[in-house]
């Protein structure tokens, strides 16, 4: 079984071909960093026209990567929310066009829910399983009971780890997306400074960084009101240790007191290296719990995860129709509720 997935919810065009859910096959990613970086974030009118430029060329290079022509695609998914809606409009359509000219069925997937089965392509789900999303929009913690169930558990009320992440960025005046460069400072710094983490109330799971990215606005502008010099790194580190304290510590807590087997984590900051050694090292010792991460390609947005994703929803009989759209604030939770219509 074969699905192409297609992605084009932000601003990286992708299309990748996954075989049974769980193999890759090919995986192209064209990604317009370049033309938004000098905007310091992604403009929408620009995205959508990258996208419109690069759908076809990264469709012909996926199938040449597997070496396959669309008469042997079983179903095409697609990234139907959330996200810019005129990126999304882009992918949506695409994949219309190619489910109509090959006549094949239309699946449609919720952009999370990609980020999340981005895991299978590495290894089988074990259910029940809590996944750490953690993206440019997202962070939530998320309880699967089976294959397609989301149960969000926790979530933030302000700013996404990753929003947080390209604010500070910012403010110390580094490129954009800012969560890498201040991964690869954090690493050559010391954690000096004690930022807040908020924990909230002891029995949520919600997250809150707007703070933590206040406090670390506050201490730049009266250091330099002081003429005091502190160290770039030293603020990446810090910043990096609030963060990463709070996501590993939330996520142990939440996944013994649901008892699951798997810890998964998902989306761009899953990339993140301190992020990563904090989980191994907090999940490694515990026999009860195995803990998947992806491989950093598949972590920052790819087709590969709608494809596997698709394939659930596939299977489990969701199909769209021709009246598919781009939903920009489409939910998990409602993703999870739609009906089947075989
Ligand atoms: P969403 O998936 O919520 O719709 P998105 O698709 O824009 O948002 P992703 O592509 O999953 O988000 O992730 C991009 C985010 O990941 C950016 O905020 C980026 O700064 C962050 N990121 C990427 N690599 C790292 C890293 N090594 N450390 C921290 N953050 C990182
Ligand atoms: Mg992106
Ligand atoms: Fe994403």
């Amino acid at each position: 079984q074969y699905i192409l997935g297609i992605e084009t919810s932000c601003d990286e065009t992708a299309v990748a071909i996954v075989k049974n859910g769980t193999e890759l096959i090919a995986n192209v990613v064209a990604s317009q960093i370049e033309s938004h970086k000098r905007f310091g974030g992604v403009v929408p009118e620009i995205a959508s026209r990258h996208h419109v430029e690069q759908v076809t060329l990264v469709l012909e290079e996926a199938l040449e990567q597997a070496d396959m022509n669309m008469e042997e695609i079983d179903a095409i998914a697609v990234t139907e929310g959330p996200g810019l809606v005129g990126a999304l409009l882009v992918g949506v359509n695409a994949a219309k066009a190619l489910a109509f000219a090959y006549q094949k069925p239309l699946v449609g997937v919720q952009h999370i829910a990609g980020h999340i089965y981005a895991n299978r392509l590495m290894k089988e789900f074990q259910f029940p399983l809590l996944s750490l999303v953690v993206s440019g929009g997202h962070t939530e913690l998320i309880l699967m009971k089976e294959h397609g169930s989301f149960e969000v558990i926790g979530e933030t009320r302000d700013d996404a780890a990753g929003e947080a992440y390209d604010k500070v960025a910012r403010t110390l005046k580094l490129p954009y997306p800012g969560g890498p460069h201040i991964d690869r400072l954090a690493h050559e710094g010391e954690v000096t400074i004690d930022f807040p983490r908020a924990w909230l109330e002891n029995d949520s799971f919600d997250f809150s960084f707007s703070g933590l990215k206040s406090s670390v606005i506050n201490t730049l502008h009266n250091a330099k009101q002081k003429g005091i010099e502190l160290k770039q790194e030293d603020i990446a580190a810090s910043f990096q240790e609030s963060v990463v304290d709070v996501l590993s510590t939330k996520a142990y807590k939440a996944a013994k007191q649901y008892g699951v087997k798997q810890v998964i984590v998902a989306g761009g900051v899953a990339a993140n290296k301190g992020l990563r050694a904090r989980l191994e090292e907090k999940f490694g010792s515990d026999q009860e719990l195995e803990l998947l991460i992806p491989p950093l390609h598949l972590c920052t947005d790819n087709a590969a995860m709608i494809a596997a994703a698709g394939t659930v929803a596939f299977n489990q009989g969701h199909r769209a129709g021709w009246d598919l759209n781009g939903n920009p604030s489409l939910s998990l939770e409602r993703y999870a509720k739609r009906s089947v219509t075989k």
